[in-house]
């Protein structure tokens, strides 16, 4: 194990929104698990534009423990956001997320850190025997969970998970938009991240109430098109609006001709053909989709740039002990 790989300081975050039976609980199942940590911590809460109560619990516990940060958000903008808010000012150099209804165990949170020391950049949290409702929630998920795999080529049995551990600095590079935290592993293998799972506990939810039901599936769905598109095509549109588009075009002119020289050479009317119509509507499909590609092409130029976005990671450079970083050889 190289020394790169301890991890120092741990910053853990949590979501919270209208969550104020579990807040008290919440915290002394973490301040228990950082006291028997064994390296600095600190935990940043962000409330998410709760109604109930939540918003004053919360500031007492900061003024309580230092080791605690309260983010409050204007509104509420969602899990994603919220998580985000706190990724953003975490300074650790290991982040972990939890929810803070509790259904998640922060005493899971010391064999994460393991985890990322044995060389992980992403440890993702599995429920193997989670305690949700199943035809609501445990199937939709498990048909998600498949369809994210099979097309990120991440295998996780939970993206759904919202425990997780990361090392700070793959998280530096993903923008999270949408449902997207759950994308983060697949994101982060991509970006050249190692990841891996590992089976959590999990509990059922005694205060409060979920905020998802059925209808999140589909949100999901649409952010894996959006992300599948953003990991594979983003960077080069028109080699897929490109590729279909001289397809279509290409079979739509090959049709175009052979109808040609038919009424040409044979004299054959061609208004009763609906072999012309199909001719022109792939022509024209053709024609659009290359456009498109070509705009798009404009729009990922504008969006890469706008954003200072590389096109590529690195995981580190090596140089030889004691010299100077921006030196020359030899200075
Ligand atoms: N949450 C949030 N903003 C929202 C919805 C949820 O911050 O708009 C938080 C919530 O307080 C909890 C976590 O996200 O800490 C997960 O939510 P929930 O337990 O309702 O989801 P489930 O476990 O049922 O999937
Ligand atoms: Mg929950």
């Amino acid at each position: 194990m190289v020394s790169e790989d301890i991890v120092g300081r741990v910053s853990i975050i949590a979501p919270v929104y209208n969550e104020v039976d579990s807040i008290y609980p919440l915290y002394e199942s973490l301040a228990k698990m950082m006291d028997g940590l064994g390296r600095p911590a600190e935990v940043i809460l962000v409330n998410d534009g709760s109604t109930d109560g939540s918003a004053e619990r919360l500031d007492e516990i900061a003024e309580k423990d230092e080791r605690f940060t309260i983010v409050h958000l204007r509104r509420n903008f969602g899990q994603t956001a919220a998580i985000s808010a706190g990724f953003d000012i975490a300074r650790g150099e290991a982040v972990i997320a939890i929810d803070a209804d509790l259904q998640n165990d922060p005493a899971d949170i010391p064999a994460m850190l393991a985890k990322l020391e044995e060389g992980y950049d992403v440890v993702s949290g599995w429920r193997k025997h989670r305690k949700d409702k199943w035809l609501t929630r445990r199937l939709p998920s498990g048909i998600a969970n498949w369809l994210i795999s099979r097309v990120t080529g991440v295998h996780l049995h939970d993206y759904g998970c919202s425990l997780k551990a990361y090392r700070a600095e793959v998280l530096k590079d993903v923008k999270l938009y949408g449902e997207m935290h759950r994308f983060i592993p697949a994101l982060a293998y991509l970006a050249g991240g190692r990841v891996t799972e590992m089976v959590v506990r999990h509990h059922p939810r005694i205060h409060g109430k979920t905020k998802y039901g059925l209808s999140r599936t589909l949100g999901v769905v649409l952010d894996l098109a959006t992300v599948k598109f953003l990991l594979t095509y983003a960077s080069r549109p028109l080699q897929v609006f490109g590729r279909w588009g001289g397809l279509m075009g290409g079979i739509g002119f090959l049709l175009a001709l052979y109808l040609t020289v038919q009424k040409v050479f044979f004299g054959m009317a061609l208004a009763n053909r609906p072999a012309l119509i199909l001719a022109v509507l792939m022509i024209l499909t053709g024609v659009q989709l290359i456009s498109m590609g070509l705009i798009a092409e404009l729009q990922a130029r504008t969006y890469y740039e706008a954003q200072d976005k590389p096109i590529y990671t690195v995981r580190y450079v090596k140089i030889k002990e004691g010299r100077i970083r921006n030196g020359f050889p030899g200075d």
